[in-house]
């Protein structure tokens, strides 16, 4: 292709993009196809010649857009966000365009010093303390391994990145029961072992009941465990629960157990000042993640992890092979040591343009709208005799089901199961479900950038009557 074809192509893309960002309600939230429809649809051998990109740009309105669900329409209300908005997609045009690979700071230094800059911008936006310094990842499930493959390290004396895991005493990690299962994953891939991840219980707001916490870990330590690390949820998957950080930090701090706080979603909700008792007791906290690919209109990905003390994240993932040796070193930033990955994406830009484009007072108009949405949406549901709400509202999500008089647990169970199908099935709203307390619960998300008091009275009004015309 040439800057030419280039040039006309990205144009008609650009109306492309707007269009489709006007008229994303008007195609199914959730996609309708069937396992396999995509896949049979393509050809099974690449083309030998060169096609032109007509034919590429209308396979992908013919057989790509059907298998697309929505994310960005605001009759999502599925999971947690994963938002874009249109500051952020200019700047990964411009990411796209570079095409720099910033791994170390000489492979592009204004990449890393953007990233070192906005994430103190992000940092004293959710107020954390100002000695915290952060860095980019790609997924909070990676910023959580990085944390726990960290405390790993400092609780071994960096031992076991040097002769791996020996006759040494086995290490514990914990969590509420309501943790992310990312959680679980990390403590697996760091050889720690799932046996050795604790899931302590939570208290009837789903938060993490700290005096078990505590029992657990004496009990660990009188049996010959090392506890190793404790992750705070702020904001968990399925109600956005809130764990205490104070007492549990309390708990770390006695027991010398790293505090890694897994605020994915709920970390956005810090940049406002009356969800700063979010973090009351931060001075315990040792690392921390959250997620402005989420519920802060940055396009996925980008993670935000801060950590307290870099040195020691920095020494579990060094490596120094000749070809990396430079000249800077030591001098500045080279993000390829914070974490996992050697190669990075420069994700700093469409961060920095988000925040710039909105400005912090934006923002946080845009997530009080939401936060007012959920609680608006709460009062409605509360108000019927046949529905009734499941989890406190803390943040943008509401947990809930539909209950008539007469059933038993197990038919309201199958009931609110075939009410979640039938409503993302209609392709009209997209709704997905935790369990709680064995309760089958819908869970209705208020975090799509686009998202309107409108729209979530009118998925409310489709899921009253969608549920009381269903037939057992
Ligand atoms: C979404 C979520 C995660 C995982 O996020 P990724 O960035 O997709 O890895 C972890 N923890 C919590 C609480 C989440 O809600």
């Amino acid at each position: 292709m040439t800057t030419d074809e280039f040039r006309r192509y990205a144009h008609k893309l650009a109306d492309w993009m707007a269009g489709y960002m006007e008229n994303v309600e008007k195609y199914p939230v959730k996609s309708t196809v069937k396992p396999g429809e995509i896949f049979n649809r393509l050809p099974d051998v690449p083309p030998e010649h060169p096609e032109s990109f007509d034919n590429i740009i209308r396979d992908i309105e013919e057989i790509i857009m059907p298998g697309i669900t929505h994310w960005q329409s605001p009759n999502f209300f599925a999971y947690f966000p994963a938002n874009a908005s249109p500051p952020s997609i200019l700047a990964e045009m411009i990411t796209a365009t570079l095409g720099a690979q910033c791994m170390i700071w000489e492979t592009s230094p204004a990449a890393a010093e953007l990233e070192e800059k906005v994430m103190n911008w992000l940092r004293d936006m959710i107020g954390l303390p100002g000695y915290f310094q952060g860095v980019i990842q790609d997924t909070a499930s990676t910023a959580t391994l990085a944390a726990i493959l960290t405390a790993r390290e400092k609780s071994t004396g960096f031992s076991v990145n040097e002769n791996g895991f020996s006759n040494d005493k086995r290490l514990r990690v914990y969590c509420s029961e309501q943790a992310h299962s990312s959680v679980e994953k990390a403590v697996k891939i760091a050889g720690i072992g799932r046996k050795n991840l604790v899931k302590i219980g939570v208290l009837p707001d789903f938060s993490i009941d700290c005096r078990k916490l505590e029992e657990a870990v004496t009990k660990d330590i009188r049996e010959g465990f090392v506890p190793c690390c404790v992750i705070a949820t702020l904001g968990t998957t399925g109600t956005t629960a809130v764990d205490r950080l104070r007492p549990v930090g309390e708990i770390c701090k006695e027991n010398h157990v790293w505090l890694h706080v897994d605020a994915a979603m709920g970390g956005t909700a810090l940049i406002l000042p009356e969800y700063r008792w979010m973090i009351d007791g931060s001075e315990y906290i040792d690392s921390f993640v959250f997620n402005p690919h989420k519920w802060m209109f940055t396009n996925f990905d980008c993670s935000a992890f801060f950590i307290r003390y870099p040195e020691l994240l920095i020494r579990t993932f060094e490596i120094l092979p000749e070809y990396l040796k430079t000249r800077t070193r030591g001098q500045v930033n080279d993000y390829r040591d914070w974490g996992i990955p050697l190669g990075r994406r420069f994700r700093a830009l469409k961060l920095w343009s988000v925040i710039r484009s909105y400005g912090t007072e934006g923002l946080r108009e845009k997530i009080r709208y939401h936060l007012s949405i959920a609680s608006n949406i709460a009062e409605m549901i509360s108000k019927e005799n046949d529905f009734e709400l499941l989890a406190p509202v803390v943040l943008n999500t509401v947990c809930f089901r539909y209950k008539p008089a007469g059933k038993v647990e197990d038919q309201l169970n199958i009931l609110n199961q075939k009410l979640n199908h039938l409503l993302n099935d209609s392709g009209k709203i997209y709704l997905t479900h935790t369990s709680l307390n064995g309760r089958y619960t819908l869970r209705m998300v208020t975090g799509q950038t686009n998202v309107t008091m409108a729209h979530a009275e009118k998925a409310w009004q489709i899921i009253m009557s969608v549920a009381r015309n269903i037939q057992l």
